[in-house]
């Protein structure tokens, strides 16, 4: 009877094993998802809004909240607490801190650092890289450059081609001819050429182009300021999306030998330095559908798929509630925002050139058409000094006095960020920088290997981890 019990223990904790596949899987497929400038806050409230206003573009839930790991990650670079993208994707990518605005070399720039892509490469897998902003901005640079500076874009172009890696897809590249550079040679068009680099903007073409090129590079038609894709909420039916680029680069990529995929969503980060928050909320939902393509490749291949989803730091400083709403909130009122702050700037600096006498009225009516201010949603006296201030500034020749850090190409106009910043307020969301912050960011796992991933990390553990998990050494 013993010997019976004892046999029927070994056989279950035998199944158990072999059902638990987390421990005996290595994962084939390896997505790595990097919401830049994603803190806690910005997940949370794009929950919030689905809930709010009910759904959006059919979206009920943010992809990735039920992922069985959930953890933090604290984000300093080796010489500055609040980090910034170069040195924290570098961390992301190497598992190495370096210091602020450097791409994938040591504190000092003497040694280069490797990217976990590099290994996987090495190590026989396909490896693509795709963002929502320049192929060259920091983050996607971080898994492939090494450069002194972020600012370096054409040398980053051209590190692009030396990687040999399968498949990049983004909003463009910013500096492919060295206008930028101190010592231009080489433009990143020909190195493309001699290294049979193919270049498209079709992405109907990838499925087909990637099958017969050593590295397929997709620029995004109709990019919007800084080579970036359209913001979510600017997006029209007929411009790409991250998700299309995610789909995209799984049909790029899939092979028996398996592949590495890092996505990001680049422009999270912009909305958020704008103090943005309905476009931030919609980049966050964005990206969240992106991860809903790899959640439909793990379902089809559970036990060799790996997901990790984070972020490189928190920007904004972004709170669930503010000194006007105290424990209220009202997220549903960012519904009324039609296109992004950039956006907005570019309508107030177009109705100033048309009608330099444009009046208050006027920009009322544009705020009332745009943000909701003045017809769905009333102003009080606060709010109203405040815009007439900005009209003095934006139309008239008033000093701004605020301090923008915004990421925006389109250029700040105080009336614009005025009333999206009282549509904010409204709504219940409390903004503290325009930033980055040295908040730990929030770090999301499923599939094969995902219990290495449990407690707490520094964001070098991350990369460290992924390649532990499919049994690579470097
Ligand atoms: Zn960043």
């Amino acid at each position: 009877m013993k010997r019976a019990l004892y046999l029927f223990t070994a056989l279950a904790a035998m199944l158990f094993a072999s059902c638990s596949n987390t421990e005996s899987h290595k994962p084939k497929y390896v997505f790595y998802f990097i919401g830049d400038g994603m803190g806690i806050q910005h997940v949370n409230a794009a929950q919030l809004y689905l809930d709010s206003v009910e759904h959006y573009n059919n979206q009920t839930r943010i992809s990735f909240l039920d992922f069985p790991v959930n953890t933090f990650a604290t984000t300093y670079a080796a010489n500055r607490y609040v980090t910034g993208s170069a040195a924290a994707g570098t961390a992301l990518s190497t598992g190495s801190k370096t210091s602020i605005g450097t791409i994938g070399l040591s504190a000092d720039h003497f040694d280069s650092l490797f990217s976990i892509a590099k290994s996987f490469k090495e190590a026989g897998y396909k490896v693509g890289v795709v963002t929502s902003v320049s192929i060259d901005h920091a983050t996607p640079a971080a898994f492939y450059a090494h450069q002194p500076k972020r600012g370096n874009y054409y040398e980053i172009s051209l590190d692009l081609v030396r990687s040999g890696y399968h498949f990049f897809a983004s909003g463009g590249i910013k500096d492919p001819t060295g206008k930028g550079s101190s010592n231009p040679g080489i433009s990143f068009f020909e190195l493309a050429e001699q290294n049979g680099v193919v270049l498209t903007d079709r992405i109907d073409l990838i499925d087909s182009l990637s099958k017969t090129s050593k590295t397929l590079v997709y620029n995004a038609p109709n990019y919007a300021s800084g080579n970036s894709l359209q913001y979510e909420i600017d997006r029209r039916q007929d411009d790409v999306s991250l998700s299309d680029l995610t789909s995209a680069a799984i049909t790029a990529l899939d092979n028996p030998t398996g592949f590495f995929l890092m996505v990001e969503g680049g422009k999270i980060d912009w909305a958020a330095h704008d103090n943005d928050g309905a476009a931030t909320i919609k980049e966050v939902i964005a990206f969240s559908q992106a991860i809903a393509r790899a959640l439909e490749f793990y379902n089809r291949y559970p036990d060799e798929t790996l997901i990790v989803v984070t972020s490189d730091h928190e920007t904004g400083g972004l709170s669930i509630g503010n000194y006007q709403n105290g424990y209220d909130n009202y997220l549903g009122l960012l519904r009324e925002q039609k296109i992004s702050q950039g956006n907005l700037a570019t309508v107030f600096k177009s109705l100033k050139k048309d009608n330099p006498k444009a009046s208050l009225k006027d920009v009322k009516d544009s705020l009332a058409h745009y943000v909701g201010l003045y017809s769905t949603i009333s102003t009080d006296d606060i709010d109203n000094a405040e815009l007439n201030r900005a009209f003095q500034v934006s139309f008239g020749n008033a000093k701004s006095s605020k301090h923008y850090d915004a990421f925006n190409y389109n250029g700040v106009s105080d009336i614009a960020a005025t009333g999206v910043a009282i549509l904010n307020r409204k709504a219940g969301l409390g903004w503290t920088s325009y930033s980055h912050t040295g908040s730990p960011v929030p770090v999301y796992v499923k599939g094969a290997g995902q219990d290495l991933f449990k407690g707490e990390m520094t964001n070098t553990d991350i990369p460290l981890r992924i390649l532990k998990a499919s049994g690579i050494n470097r």
